[in-house]
């Protein structure tokens, strides 16, 4: 079992911010941000890139009543989700990190790493 669905079933403890039947938010252990969270589905989903568009459709009510929820939903935040090798993702668990609390700086790459990378 995977160590967001170990999560899910109260086998790692975390703190939850939010949940229902379908889906779970909870505070990132190593935050980026002041506001930090991560939102799962509670069915294991590997990776965005198998998502349905039926899941996005439920999720994205969820993911607006926490960023209300935590204050978020005035000040702005960023919604992200790293997919696969490239895209960074280390936990194979679908998760949206949603992040918040300051004004997030952008991009992830300065000009010369990206013409470095290009
Ligand atoms: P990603 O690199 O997109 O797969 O992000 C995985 C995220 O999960 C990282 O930001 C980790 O800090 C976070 N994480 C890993 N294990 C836990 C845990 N047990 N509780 C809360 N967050 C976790």
């Amino acid at each position: 079992m995977c160590i967001f669905c170990k999560i899910v079933e109260g086998e790692i403890p975390s703190n939850k911010i939010l949940e229902n039947d379908e889906f779970l938010c909870f505070h990132d252990a190593n935050p980026r941000a002041p506001i930090h969270l991560l939102i799962i589905p509670k069915v294991h989903v590997e990776k965005f890139q198998d998502v349905t568009p039926a899941l996005m459709s439920a999720i994205t009510p969820f993911i607006q009543e926490v960023s209300k929820k935590m204050g978020l939903d005035l000040s702005g935040y960023r919604l992200i989700t790293n997919n696969g090798d490239d895209g960074g993702q280390e936990v194979q668990h679908l998760h949206f990190h949603l992040l918040g609390g300051t004004k997030l700086s952008w991009p992830h790459f300065s000009p010369e790493e990206t013409h470095k990378a290009l």
